[in-house]
């Protein structure tokens, strides 16, 4: 099996991660860490929670250490270019943890935060700049900074920054930087408008991708509950203090949704944060702070919000509202069971969600396990009701059969009555589903996400 030292890292990047509890790599680090050192442009496929952010960044700071150079004023050596500031703390933070034992700088900067006092901390130059698209042109523009003297560069989240708008902010980077360079780029799916983007990016890039689709969604124990919209909150009140929910990350769709869960889950007396794009920088790092300290249990996130946030020990992940994009359900999914560990799912679905339900279950090649509602909840929606049409929730009656695999079909599957067994012996269920055999169907490109927030 590799170990961290067979890839010849330098002796403090190696006792960083030991002191870290990093024994073995993930696969995408076994993968990409040889031909990083090796000064191989990357194209990976992966995605947040796989370990990438130490796949690219350990040798970079191998490099750094090793040849070691005077900061330059209003310049860095490394860019890394993440969608949101969430991500883009997260992995500044994961380059200072890595590299606490060498003398590498390391700095943020995103938008929300005062421009001054970053154009101050850049003057004196940075060894390696995390940076959100927008935030780095502006500062670029007020002349702060320049990427001529940049080595590597990394794109992270390639499709997500697509997703946020950033394809024009992206090729101006890619003029500014110099020709030489190592270039990564990653992205958690390969769409041919992020395939062209990597083109102009990479130059004779060696090809990495792990399967987090599978990985994840196998080791995180599934299970989906009917129930109408106006029940669910309720529901989730009851499933909440189940006493086995020690960290919830509570998935709407919407930032308006997110905001009505805080406010009912208050009237039950359960305390909860939201974060989404329409909050302060203040008030989601607060959020995700009292989320990570324990402080409070409960989290409501947006799709966006959430992409990246890495937070240890989420028990459980409910997905208050179904997404309509497949592939967000794997990534909400796999905001629980990160860095090996075995994590819980629930799924709220509605009547007009069941569409949503068989697209998730069709990219997955699995069938999520049904939960009963507990008793004193109504059933919904009726066993013999129509399944509406893929892509057309609301529209329902068109094919009239009931779903396939989700246990529509056998008799008082989903209208027994009975305590909710979320979280018990659901593991070995979800991992009893049929097998994956390769890469996902490729999802749809969504129909609609949402908007860029304001604020990135
Ligand atoms: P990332 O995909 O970079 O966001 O990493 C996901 C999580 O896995 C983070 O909490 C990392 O600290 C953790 N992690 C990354 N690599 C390893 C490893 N080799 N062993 C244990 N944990 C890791």
């Amino acid at each position: 099996m590799t170990t961290f030292s067979d890839f010849g890292l330098a002796e403090p990047i190696l006792k960083a991660l030991s002191g870290e509890g990093y024994e073995t790599p993930t696969p995408i680090q076994t993968q990409a860490i040889p031909l990083v050192l090796e000064g191989r442009d990357l194209l990976g496929i992966a995605q947040t929670g796989t370990g990438k952010t130490a796949a690219f960044s350990l040798p970079i700071l191998d490099r750094f250490a090793r040849d070691p150079k005077p900061r330059q004023p209003r310049a860095c050596r490394a860019l890394i270019l993440s969608p949101t500031r969430e991500l883009a703390s997260q992995i500044a933070d994961n380059i200072r943890i890595y590299g606490r034992n060498l003398r590498v700088s390391t700095q943020v900067v995103f938008g929300g935060m005062p421009i001054n006092r970053q154009i101050r901390q850049l003057e004196r130059g940075v060894d390696i700049l995390v940076a959100t698209p927008g935030r780095l042109l502006d500062l670029i523009d007020r002349r702060a900074l320049t990427l001529s003297n940049v080595e590597a560069l990394v794109l992270d989240e390639a499709d997500q920054m697509l997703d946020l708008g950033f394809i024009h902010a992206l090729r101006r980077i890619a003029k500014l930087v110099p020709r030489e360079r190592q270039s990564l780029f990653f992205s958690a799916t390969m769409p041919k408008s992020i395939g062209g983007l990597a083109e102009e990016y990479l130059d004779n890039p060696a090809r990495v991708a792990v399967q987090p689709s599978a990985t994840t969604a196998e080791r995180v124990a599934q299970q989906v509950v009917f129930v109408s919209s106006g029940q669910k909150h309720r529901l989730l009140a009851e499933v909440l203090q189940d006493g086995a929910v020690s960290r919830a990350l509570v998935f709407t769709r919407t930032k308006h949704g997110a905001d009505k869960v805080v406010k009912q889950l208050d009237r039950d007396g359960i305390p909860s944060a939201a974060i989404h794009g329409n909050k302060s920088q203040g008030q989601r790092e607060r959020a995700l702070n009292d989320f990570r300290q324990g402080r409070c249990k409960v989290l409501i996130a947006t799709d966006i919000a959430a992409r990246g946030i890495d937070v240890d020990g989420v028990s459980h992940v409910i997905n208050f509202e179904l997404p309509n994009v497949p592939e967000s359900y794997v990534h909400r999914i796999g905001r629980t069971a990160r860095a090996g560990a075995d994590g819980a799912a629930l799924s709220f679905c509605n009547m007009e969600e069941r569409a949503y339900l068989r697209d998730i279950q069709r990219t997955t090649r699995q069938d999520i396990p049904v939960m009963p509602l507990p008793l004193g909840f109504t059933p919904e929606p009726p066993l013999d009701a129509p399944i509406p049409k893929a892509g057309k929730p609301g529209k329902g009656g068109q094919n009239g059969k009931p779903a396939r695999g989700f246990g529509a079909g056998k008799p008082g599957s989903h209208r027994k009555g009975g305590r909710p067994s979320f979280g018990e012996g659901a593991g070995a269920q979800a991992r009893s589903g049929a097998p994956r055999n390769g890469a996902p169907g490729r999802p749809a490109r969504p129909q609609r996400r949402e908007q860029r927030p304001a604020a990135y």
